[in-house]
């Protein structure tokens, strides 16, 4: 078995998940984006950008919060939360959007494209080719743009073209696949920005490595504030790069747990959730072999969440190694459970988390009462929840005029 710290192998391989299932014309784009951030992670110039970048741009170091009232109201374990909803664009997505845009102006790529599902990963693409003065065209599922109409309206203030995706479902996947159909054609010029630890080598590990700053600066808080590592990481499990984020850093520290909360749906039935470890099957979707929600034939299933960040029939190869490992144990909260904590954490804490976020908490206020008060866990805080306002309000049956 390999140390979990030096995955992916060179041809990007967790153990069987993992790989490279792309066509033959973006071989050469791959391997240049894999050469360039070899030399960029060793490069001091690149690093020294990066972290200005995150600290003033951005707003890193993003704090570490004792949430005291809801650990009071749920009398289990200290409960602290990462504070990504903070950053700039409100969520952690613009922690590997940073990374990936100097790349591409070290590839001498002007034109970005990117893939997005609640809109908060093509905001921060749209936001960093701004900053960078590129040209910038975001893929989005039709059903998505009506459901993050906020984050459509943000991109095009941005700049971006923002592109709807009417096939299939018309959710993030075909949003990936319009992206890679476009990156095909205009490899050359182009570099895409991919939002999670999902699609080909590169991809996976090197967001992985971008977001993984959540976790390098989460050790160094907890250890600071308590004199020791925590029992339990919670995070949501979409793609999974908030939760590899999270996790990575403590990979090595045998008695810290770890647990991704996927998105239960309306329950685990067929076409209804996007719990990928529940009732998923091994196969291939967009450039990487994982768990996926596929039928017999492999055809890909319907999934369903009200958050559309989690949405999605695949998860990142690097989670599926992680929980055959056993070192990350996966589990669900349904969209009820989700609701349900999103309105605990506004309402204690003064926060409104994103709904993928509000996934993380469910599985707390499901679980933390079984804990011990001794205990300390940090929930990812991946992000805010102004883009989900109208949602939840109206999957909460909240209606104007009339509340009491
Ligand atoms: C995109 C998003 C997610 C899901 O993506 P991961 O790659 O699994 O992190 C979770 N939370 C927020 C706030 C998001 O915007």
């Amino acid at each position: 078995m390999h140390s979990t710290e030096t995955l992916p192998d060179a041809r990007g391989h967790f153990g069987p998940y993992g790989g490279m299932f792309v066509p033959e014309t973006l071989m050469s784009a791959l391997h240049e984006l894999a050469t360039e951030y070899d030399r960029a992670k060793t490069d001091r110039e690149f690093q020294n950008e990066l972290s200005i970048l995150l600290r003033d741009f951005a707003g890193r170091p993003t704090p570490l919060y004792l949430a005291e009232r809801l650990t009071n109201k749920l009398a289990g374990p200290k409960i602290y939360l990462k504070r990504e909803d903070l950053l700039h664009t409100g969520a952690h997505k613009i922690n590997n959007a940073l990374g990936q845009i100097l790349l591409a102006q070290r590839m001498g790529k002007r034109r970005i494209i990117a893939e997005t599902g609640a809109g908060q990963h093509g905001v921060a693409a749209a936001t960093v080719a701004a900053r960078f003065g590129c040209e910038c065209v975001i893929y989005m599922g039709q059903v998505d743009m009506e459901r993050q109409a906020l984050n459509v309206a943000r991109m095009k203030f941005l700049g971006a073209k923002v592109v709807p995706v009417t096939a299939g479902q018309a959710t993030l996947k075909e949003a990936i696949n319009e992206a890679m159909r476009d990156w095909v054609t205009n490899v050359r010029t182009t570099h895409y920005i991919l939002g999670s630890v999902l699609g080909s080598h590169p991809y996976p590990m090197m967001v992985r490595d971008f977001q993984s700053v959540i976790g390098v600066e989460a050790r160094h808080q907890i250890l600071e504030r308590e004199d020791r590592l925590p029992d339990l990481l919670v995070a949501c499990v979409g793609g999974g790069s908030n939760a590899i984020g999270l996790f990575h850093p403590f990979l090595q520290d045998q008695h810290v747990q770890m647990v991704g909360v996927e998105a239960g749906g309306e329950g685990i039935r067929s076409g209804k959730h996007a719990a990928r470890f529940q009732g998923g099957r091994l196969g291939v979707l967009q450039g990487t072999k994982t768990f996926l929600l596929a039928n017999e034939e492999g055809q890909i299933e319907l999934t369903h969440s009200v958050s559309a960040g989690l949405d999605y029939a695949a998860v990142g190869p690097e989670h599926s190694y992680l929980r055959d490992l056993g070192r990350v144990e996966y589990t669900y909260a349904t969209d009820d459970e989700a609701l349900n904590a999103f309105g605990i954490l506004s309402e204690n804490e003064g926060i409104i988390p994103a709904l993928e976020t509000a996934h993380a908490i469910a599985y707390l206020v499901k679980n933390a009462p079984k804990m011990k008060r001794e205990q300390i866990v940090i929930v990812n805080c991946s992000g805010r929840g102004d883009k989900d306002v109208d949602a939840a309000a109206r999957a909460l049956g909240f209606k104007q005029n009339s509340q009491p």
